[in-house]
């Protein structure tokens, strides 16, 4: 059995701050090239990296707005020219503009839709033929508990989570065959700028009585990156929030 990932080309979107940020220093402490996507924060992207080359590892920080196809197509082009043809997808990028049903408006839904669920179809169509030439690959979809549950951020949220299992599952099934994994991880209540900033969420309101830590949430994309009996899953990562 061989779950060994060292050297694989890794791209994981949205790495310059959070989730992102750790399932990219976990791949690059594996020996994995890793591609540090942003589409504002240079610097914060910038110090993904040097985080990965601290701890030994390579990185380059690669801004693009990852729901728009011309600059996902350049962002792919430059990872697979700079540190060749990615292995490892991690759609990590997203937004979460809190609004009720009532304040819900058109854009709002179209913003959120295209950033966190046109993004993930746009991104792994980008890198299936070259992981389908390759005979391996491993995707993996940050998802969220609000798929199931609804939560606080609104209808578009948990819609364009929801709709990001359902894609997960279908590219599983279409490429269990060729080497191609594909999984979704659904997180609640991590410690980030989202739940922070965003949804000004200031106490633990999970079961375990304490927020998550985006390594919890890394650890679990390597477990998926490095399995490859494991395809069209979603595991979510909530501490206990389905026993309240
Ligand atoms: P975060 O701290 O707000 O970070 C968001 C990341 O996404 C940043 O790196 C940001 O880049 C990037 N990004 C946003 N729009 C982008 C775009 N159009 N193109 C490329 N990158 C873009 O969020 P987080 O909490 O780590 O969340 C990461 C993922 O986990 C999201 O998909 C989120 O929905 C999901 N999630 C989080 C939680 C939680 O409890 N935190 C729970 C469920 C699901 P810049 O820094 O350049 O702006």
């Amino acid at each position: 059995m061989d779950f060994e990932v060292k050297g694989k080309t890794c791209l994981v979107t949205g790495a310059s701050r959070g989730i992102g940020r750790a399932c990219a220093i976990i791949l690059g402490k594996e020996g994995c090239p890793v591609a540090v996507n942003y589409v504002q924060r240079e610097k914060e992207a910038e110090e993904t990296c040097r985080l990965i080359e601290e701890a030994g590892g390579r990185a380059i920080p690669i801004r693009a707005d990852v729901s728009r196809s011309e600059q996902v197509e350049a962002l792919v082009g430059e990872v697979s020219e700079k540190l060749g043809s990615i292995s490892v997808l991690v759609n990590n990028a997203g937004i979460a503009p809190m609004r009720p049903p009532e304040e819900l408006t058109e854009a709002i839904w179209d913003e959120t839709l295209m950033v966190n669920l046109k993004s993930a179809f746009l991104m792994t169509q980008a890198v299936l033929p070259g992981m389908r030439r390759a005979g391996w690959g491993r995707i993996v979809n940050i998802s969220s508990n609000a798929a199931f549950t609804g939560g606080r951020v609104g209808p578009h949220y948990s819609a364009s989570k929801a709709g990001m299992n359902g894609m997960t599952h279908s590219y599983a099934s279409f490429y269990a065959k060729e080497g191609i994994t594909v999984n979704s991880v659904a997180p609640a209540s991590i410690a980030t700028d989202m739940i922070a900033n965003d949804l000004k969420i200031k106490e633990p309101y999970t079961p375990v009585p304490r927020f998550g830590h985006v390594d919890e949430v890394a650890e679990t994309v390597l477990t998926f990156v490095r399995c490859g009996f494991i395809t069209g899953q979603t595991l979510v990562i909530n501490g206990g929030f389905y026993m309240t």
